[in-house]
């Protein structure tokens, strides 16, 4: 790192993915001297566009906001900073393969229409459904800025706090949060609906991103996790972002700047460096040493309690847990240059239409879902994937030269492999999506360019995603709020004494958030005025002595 840099700082931030540059941003602004080290040679983590072919601009890994609350976006100030979405609609645009076709609108009564085009029971359904998963959403909403206190006897303070957050909440609500938590997304959908076609198009947010199946427990949870959103005030909305999501990113980045924080990328953090029982500065690849009174990491937990810290520093407790945080998704982006839009069979409409302003979906059935699950869980790839794709090109056409399209495809599964197996896969599976699009638009083959496919292997070795789960961790309610990534340290507070955790790994979990950062700076700014109350202290007290 250049010799310039000043080596004794308040914070650092270990990583510049979004949850470190929000994290250093509130930080900065409470006067703190935050200085982000990012590894990477651009900043955002796994919310960044690169130009993997002349003229294309892709957002590589995520694709979408949505679960940013508007509070962050708010607070930082990100609009002046330059960010700019424009909303998907429909939410999703599901074709079968006789040609019929089902879209899912974020109006309710418009998406009750639409479904009645199947199943009038299920469209009346629908509109209570949506009003009951809108509750769920807000309920848990609730919970998504509390800093999740440890379950013990010290922290009951705490938890009555929280527990007055929940104080709407009634009997039958915490029953109903309880179900969510642990029944299936088939299950759940069964519950509200008949017709398969309607059930698969819901059924997809049960699967995303998620190792996990549509009727396995738990997945009913994931499916609310995607309904939390909201854009510009319309709930449950997605957006493409200007600039692919490097727009998000650097966006934060300026405003972290602009708080005063420094950012400085190319500069990869080997270990946390520990005086006594404290976290004391980072060593960096080249061996400099830079001081600090509080390091936050955004690196996935594993990443930092195992290798930036390291076992030697850690109880055995917090080791154990460690090892066993579950850290999966099955996740494979595929990205597509495209010569033009696809036509679904059956679609009639004008292009750009429907199919291509919201987001695009393969998702006829449960079952469907099920078995590219079931192929996943058995060690092979999908033979038949989950597919959700959007065209950010229709919103934004400069992503690409002139008459050209990006399709950016959000698949499952494909299981963790060797590396030398998934080199043997990639191809082959970035043909069998291109294939499986083309059974639901005739021609689609035809009108790629170029390929990009990013699996669960790259995830983790380009973005230190561990295991390709795209959000630190699995989000099972054993890693949720408290517990996240484990037991004792779910407050962003590691087991070393002055070191913190930021990113997806920690509550509220995943997705493009900044939550995760806003919640850990909230501990971090606190702990930093009370050492510098006790250091006062003891200077006034050996003054008077
Ligand atoms: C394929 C894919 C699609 C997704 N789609 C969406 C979507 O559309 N919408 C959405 O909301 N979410 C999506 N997600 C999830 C979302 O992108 C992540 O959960 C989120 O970006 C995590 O942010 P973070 O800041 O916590 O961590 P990260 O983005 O992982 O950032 C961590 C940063 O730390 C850096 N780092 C790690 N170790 C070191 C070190 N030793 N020294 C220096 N730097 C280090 C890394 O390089 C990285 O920049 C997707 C994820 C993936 C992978």
């Amino acid at each position: 790192m250049c010799p310039s840099v000043k080596n004794e700082r308040d914070v650092i931030v270990i990583g510049g993915g979004h949850n470190g540059l929000a994290c250093a941003t509130y930080l900065a602004r409470t006067g703190l001297d935050v200085l982000v080290l990012e590894r990477r040679a651009k900043l955002g983590g796994a919310a960044v566009t690169d130009e993997p072919w002349p003229g294309f601009q892709v957002s590589t890994a995520s694709y979408v906001m949505s679960l940013m609350p508007p509070q962050v976006v708010d607070e930082l100030e990100l609009k002046r900073h330059g960010y700019e979405t424009s909303i998907l609609a429909p939410d999703y645009f599901v074709p079968y393969e006789d040609g019929s076709y089902l879209s899912l609108w974020g109006d309710a009564v418009r998406c009750a229409d639409e479904i009645a085009k199947f199943n009038k029971r299920d469209a009346q359904a629908y509109l209570e459904f949506d009003e009951s998963l809108g509750r769920f959403g807000e309920m848990l909403h609730e919970l998504m800025f509390v800093v999740p206190p440890n379950l013990t006897i010290a922290e009951l303070p705490s938890w009555v706090k929280v527990a007055t957050k929940l104080r709407k909440w009634s009997g039958r609500d915490i029953a109903d949060i309880v179900r969510l938590f642990t029944m299936s997304g088939a299950d759940f959908l069964d519950e509200w609906f008949d017709d398969e076609r309607v059930k698969g198009a819901l059924g997809t947010q049960a699967v995303l991103g998620a190792w996990t199946g549509p009727m396995s427990p738990g997945s009913a949870y994931v499916l609310v996790h995607h309904w939390f959103g909201e854009i510009d005030g319309h709930k449950g909305a997605w957006a493409a972002v200007k600039g692919g999501m490097s727009g998000i990113s650097n966006a934060m980045a300026s405003s972290a700047r602009a708080a005063g924080a420094e950012l400085r990328t190319d500069v990869d953090v080997r270990r946390v460096v520990i005086t006594g029982d404290r976290a004391s500065g980072v060593e960096l690849a080249d061996g400099t040493v830079v001081r600090a009174k509080q390091i936050v990491s955004n690196a996935h937990p594993k990443t930092t309690y195992l290798d930036l810290v390291g076992e030697a520093h850690l109880p055995d407790d917090a080791v154990r847990d460690i090892r066993r945080y579950r850290s999966r998704s099955g996740s494979v982006k595929v990205n597509l240059a495209l010569n033009e839009l696809p036509r679904p069979g059956g679609w009639d409409g004008p292009i750009p239409g429907d199919p291509h302003t919201g987001i695009f979906a393969i998702s006829p059935s449960i079952e469907y879902l099920e078995r590219a699950w079931d192929d996943a869980k058995y060690g092979r790839c999908s033979e038949a994937p989950y597919i959700e794709g959007v065209f950010p090109t229709v919103q934004y056409p400069g992503l690409a030269p002139d008459g050209k399209h990006l399709m950016l495809c959000f698949t499952q599964f494909a299981p963790i492999q060797t590396n030398a197996e998934w080199e043997q896969t990639r191809d082959w599976y970035g043909r069998n999506v291109i294939a499986t699009i083309d059974k639901f638009c005739p021609g689609f083959a035809a009108s790629v360019e170029h390929v990009q496919v990013v699996g669960p292997q790259d995830m983790e070795h380009e973005y230190g995603l561990l295991g390709g789960s795209i959000s630190h961790g699995d989000m099972s309610p054993d890693q949720m709020f408290c517990f996240r990534p484990v037991p004792g340290y779910g407050d962003y507070r590691a087991p070393v004494k002055g070191l913190y955790l930021c990113g997806a790994g920690t509550h509220p979990g995943g997705g493009v958030m900044g939550v995760s950062g806003r919640n850990c700076a909230t501990v971090v700014a606190r702990d930093a005025k009370t050492t510098r109350q006790r250091v006062v202290e003891r200077a006034r007290k050996l003054a008077r002595n």
